[in-house]
């Protein structure tokens, strides 16, 4: 770096030691980039040292990846450690209620794929990469229980000494999670507004094993899933030959976890709705009243940060419900852009603020759109409307790459377009779509027209 570049970083950097809460997937992501321009940071997590445990003991947890957290791990230069981790799902295997399958492909190139990661493996990864930089301290069992701006106070309670010690708040970076402890500081102190909406549907994660010699029982390139309804199962494939699998499921009423209170409801409900998928599962039953029942909501907050001196990032900020797959993906995209303007800025608040002004609209983006989707996941998969217009979002793709991609592929796979953006050209899309299959012609024209009259050629 020429001595022209450096007041950016060096002024920065010389507001004193930067504060990472949370060394979950955003908060290891974002240590390394800040590690490797040289900021002196402190990463506080509440949880034991990954690289002391053996993370792969116990659930394996996994998430899908796809082009816009691998973009930003390349920013980060760990992709070539996080590449073995990956299983790559060229689409969706629906499994019908008569126990037959299909494939529904998620994009129509070699490289439209996303990848099953395990969330463990990932982490740890992750911190691993984070600890070769000396400029970075990491502290494990330092749960985060209070931020004050007004006394500029980070509060922690060491678990292994039971002590409790303060830091000087700024500047923090709070990438604690969709619980996040610095939000609900802010939040009681009149200086951040949250709305937490939780969904009625909550989720349970289960296992389908390994055949022996560590053979997937599935097509491993597929992220499975078995529609009903109001309700699914889905299942992503782990590098050990397992998958897991997660139940989605109503709360109370009818089809509902309320419903299934012992393992005869439990082994009855399952044989009655995924009766093939039940048959791969030994300890079903076991597994169901071990696994906690998890909750999934969409959370806002506004602002997400304060004077310069604390600012939210990650689930922290925007949790999303998981039926996009794109929580740690827009988290990660948070790291990345967060990256690029420590170039731009010479202070933490204006850096802040752009932070929140680029991500904000695009995070309320996909946080709708990752509501859409679970409908589309449970109920409209197996519509046959559905199918004939996703095979006519595709030949429109083929015959105007320019300015036809559908909304799931500019989400997925195309981090050049904003999620503000592929929400906007989506509901066009969505129109053009329904017009063509509603006027019931394949008229190759008309479908010319209304793609070039309404959609831009898309810049990127
Ligand atoms: P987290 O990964 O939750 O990390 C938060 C960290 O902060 C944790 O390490 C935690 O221990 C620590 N912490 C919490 N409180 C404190 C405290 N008080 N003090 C100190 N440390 C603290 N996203 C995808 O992109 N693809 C998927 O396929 C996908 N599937 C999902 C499936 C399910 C069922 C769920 C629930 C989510 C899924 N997600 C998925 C979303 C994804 O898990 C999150 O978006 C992602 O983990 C967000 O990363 P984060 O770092 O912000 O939070």
């Amino acid at each position: 770096m020429t001595n022209t570049q450096q007041p950016t970083a060096t002024r920065l950097a010389a507001r004193g030691p930067v504060n990472l809460v949370g060394a979950g997937l955003a908060g290891a992501l974002l240590a390394v980039l800040l590690a490797r321009r040289g900021f002196k940071t402190t990463l506080y997590e509440r949880r034991p040292d990954p690289r002391e445990t053996n993370a792969e003991a116990g659930r394996s947890i996994n998430l899908a990846l796809a082009a816009r957290g691998i973009r930003a791990l390349e920013r980060a230069g760990v992709m070539d450690r996080i590449a073995p981790l990956l299983i790559p799902m060229r689409g969706r295997m629906v499994h019908d209620a008569s126990g037959s399958a299909s494939l529904q492909s998620y994009g129509q190139r070699e490289h439209e794929v996303i990848y099953s990661v395990g969330r463990a493996a990932l982490n740890r990864v992750l911190i691993e990469e984070a600890a070769r930089h000396d400029n970075l301290a990491m502290r494990f069992n330092q749960t985060c229980v209070a931020a004050s701006p007004e006394n500029n106070t980070l509060r922690f309670q060491d678990r292994k000494h039971k002590t409790e010690f303060e830091v000087p708040l700024a500047p923090t970076i709070a990438t604690d999670g969709a619980g996040s402890a610095v939000r609900l500081s802010l939040a009681r102190a009149n200086r951040v507004a949250v709305r937490e909406d939780w969904l009625d549907h909550d989720y349970k994660e289960l296992t389908i094993p390994a055949a022996p010699g560590g053979r997937h029982v599935l097509d491993a390139n597929s992220l499975h899933i078995w529609p009903r309804g109001g309700f699914m199962l889905i299942a992503l494939p782990n590098t050990d030959g397992s998958f897991t699998a997660t139940l989605f499921l109503a709360r109370t009423g009818p089809n509902s976890f309320e419903q299934l209170k012992n393992s005869v409801e439990v082994s009855e409900f399952f044989r009655r709705e995924f009766p093939d998928a039940a048959r791969l599962m030994p300890c079903l039953e076991k597994e169901f009243f071990a696994h906690p029942q998890g909750q999934l909501g969409t959370v806002h907050v506004n602002p997400w940060h304060v004077d310069g001196k604390v600012m939210l990032l990650g689930d922290a900020a925007h949790a999303i419900v998981p039926f996009h797959g794109q929580g740690m993906n827009a988290a990660f995209e948070d790291c990345a852009v967060f990256d690029s303007l420590l170039d731009r800025h010479d202070d933490w608040e204006p850096l802040f603020i752009e932070l929140a002004r680029i991500r904000e609209p695009n995070s309320s983006a996909i946080a709708q759109m990752a509501l859409e989707n679970y409908t589309e996941m449970r109920d409209t998969v197996l519509d046959a409307g559905f199918v004939r217009r996703k095979a006519m979002a595709m030949e429109l793709e083929r015959r105007f790459p320019d300015r036809f991609i559908p909304r799931y592929s500019m989400v997925m796979f195309h981090p050049e377009i904003p999620y503000a953006e592929a929400q906007r050209r989506g509901a066009l899309q969505h129109r053009i779509l329904m017009e063509l299959d509603t006027s019931g012609t394949r008229d190759p024209a008309l479908a010319e027209k209304l793609v070039k009259d309404r959609l831009d050629p898309i810049r990127g």
